[in-house]
C-alpha cells in the first residue's frame, strides 16, 4: 500500500459522490468573451463586476508600476520597510472608503485571517457569527480560542438572544456584507444598532460588495450611511477592482493595532507593485466616475427581468449576483455543461457549498457584458430550461 493510498482513496470518493472538481483553464484574459477549455464563450462566472480585470488604464498603470519599483516586494513590511506605493494605495483606498485608515493584505481571505484572530484571540472573548458567512471568516474563526457563537442568517433578533446571554471581555460580531451565493444584502443598520447597545464590535466582510453598493462602489457601510458605526470593513480588490489583495478599512487606532499584531502582516509579503497600482488606478477611476457601476446595475435589471419573465425562479439576490434556482445538483450541472456547449460559460454550484436541493446556477454580471451579450444569454438560458424541463 502507498503512503499516499489515504490521498487517492479520497479522491476516489469525492468523484464517486460526484463532487470531484475538474477545473477548467483559462486561455485569455477575464473579460465578457474569454476562452474557457478552448473555446470562446461568453463569461458569466467571474467576479470582474465592472470588467477591472482587463482595463486599459489599470494594465498602463501595473506595466508603469513594474518599471519602477519591479515585480515583487521581497520581504515583509515590517521587517524590510514598506514600499511607499503600499501606503499611497492605503491612503487612497481610506479616503474612498470614507473611513480614517486602511492597512492591506495579500488576499480578502488573509484579511479575515488578520483581523478575527487579532482582535478576539482569547478564550475569554465571544465572536457571533452568521451561519452563512464565508469559508475565510470560519478559518478566520478557528485561528482564536473564543467562544463561537452561530447566529441564524441575517436574524437580528436570534443575534440579540445570543447577544443577551454570551458575555465576554470582548464580543466581535461578523457579518458578510452581501452573501455570495443568493446575493442578499446583510441587515447592516440592525447589526449596528445591537452591536452599539450590546458593546460589542461590529465587523463587515464586503468582498461582494466593494464597486457594487454605496456611492460609486464604496461598499455596504456607504450604502447604508454607517460610517464610523462598523467597527471593522473587511474588503477585498480580488472582485469588483479586478486585481489581487485584500484590507481592513477602520479606525486609525484599529489600523495601527493590526500593523503590530496581524500575523499575515508580520510573516507574509505584500501584494506586488503591478498589483498596487491597478488597485490605485481602479480607486481612482471610480473615485472620478460611477458610470461601471450604474452600467452593473442597468446590466442586472435587465438580465434578472428577462429571466422573470421567461419563467426562471432567481431566488432573492439584491444585487448583481443572479442564481437560476434548479433543485438538484445533478440538473443544474447538466444545465451548466449545455450552456457551455451553447457558448456560456456559467458555473453550476451545488451541496455542499449549497444546502441539498438548493443546487443553481450562478450568474454573474458583468458591466462589460453588452446588451448584446445579455440578449445572446436571455435566449440561450431560456432554450436550455425548455429543453430541460425547467421553464
Ligand atoms: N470574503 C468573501 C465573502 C468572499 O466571497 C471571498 C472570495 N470568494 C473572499 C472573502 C476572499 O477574497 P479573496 O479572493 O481576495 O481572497
Amino acid at each position: 500500500m502507498s503512503k499516499y493510498s489515504f490521498l487517492t482513496e479520497e479522491i476516489e470518493a469525492l468523484k464517486n459522490d460526484g463532487l470531484f472538481n475538474t477545473i477548467r483553464t483559462i486561455g485569455s484574459a477575464q473579460n465578457s468573451w474569454t476562452i474557457v477549455n478552448g473555446k470562446k464563450v461568453l463569461n458569466m462566472c467571474v467576479n470582474n463586476y465592472l470588467g477591472f480585470a482587463d482595463h486599459p488604464e489599470l494594465k498602463k498603470r501595473a506595466i508603469q508600476g513594474i518599471e519602477k519599483y519591479g515585480v515583487g516586494p521581497a520581504a515583509v513590511r515590517s521587517i524590510a520597510g514598506t514600499m511607499e506605493i503600499h501606503l499611497e494605495m492605503e491612503k487612497k483606498m481610506a479616503a474612498f472608503k470614507r473611513s480614517e485608515s486602511t492597512i492591506s493584505f495579500q488576499s480578502g481571505f488573509c484579511s479575515n485571517l488578520a483581523a478575527i484572530p487579532t482582535l478576539v484571540p482569547s478564550a475569554e472573548d465571544v465572536l457571533f457569527t452568521d451561519e452563512l458567512n464565508h469559508a475565510s471568516i470560519i478559518d478566520g474563526c478557528r485561528l482564536t480560542k473564543a467562544r463561537r457563537v452561530i447566529f441564524k442568517h441575517s436574524d437580528p433578533n436570534h443575534l440579540e438572544e445570543q447577544l443577551k446571554k454570551e458575555e465576554g471581555r470582548r464580543r466581535l460580531i461578523i457579518t458578510d456584507g452581501v452573501f455570495s451565493m443568493d446575493g442578499d444584502i446583510a441587515p447592516l443598520p440592525e447589526l449596528a444598532e445591537l452591536a452599539a447597545r450590546y458593546d460589542s464590535l461590529l465587523m463587515v466582510d464586503d468582498a461582494h460588495g466593494e464597486g457594487v453598493l454605496g456611492e460609486s462602489g464604496r461598499g455596504i457601510v456607504d450604502h447604508f450611511h454607517l460610517h464610523g458605526k462598523v467597527d471593522v470593513e473587511v474588503g477585498t480588490v480580488s472582485k469588483a477592482f479586478g486585481v489581487v489583495g485584500g484590507f481592513v478599512s477602520g479606525s486609525t487606532v484599529l489600523t495601527d493595532y493590526l500593523r503590530q499584531k496581524a500575523r499575515p502582516f508580520l510573516f507574509s509579503s505584500a501584494v506586488t507593485p503591478a498589483d498596487v497600482l491597478a488597485t490605485i488606478a481602479a480607486i481612482d477611476y471610480l473615485s472620478e466616475s460611477d458610470d461601471l457601476v450604474k452600467k452593473l446595475w442597468d446590466n442586472s435589471r435587465y438580465f434578472k427581468e428577462g429571466m422573470k419573465k421567461v419563467g426562471f425562479d432567481i431566488g432573492h439576490s439584491q444585487t448583481p449576483i443572479t442564481p437560476v434556482m434548479l433543485g438538484e445538483a445533478s440538473l443544474a450541472q447538466k444545465f451548466s455543461k449545455t450552456l457551455f456547449d451553447k457558448g456560456i460559460f456559467a458555473q453550476a454550484i451545488g451541496f455542499p457549498t449549497v444546502a441539498k436541493g438548493k443546487a443553481r446556477i450562478r450568474v454573474m454580471i458583468s458591466a462589460v457584458h453588452s446588451q448584446k451579450d445579455l440578449d445572446f444569454a436571455l435566449d440561450l438560458f431560456t432554450q436550455t430550461g425548455k429543453e430541460l424541463g425547467v421553464i
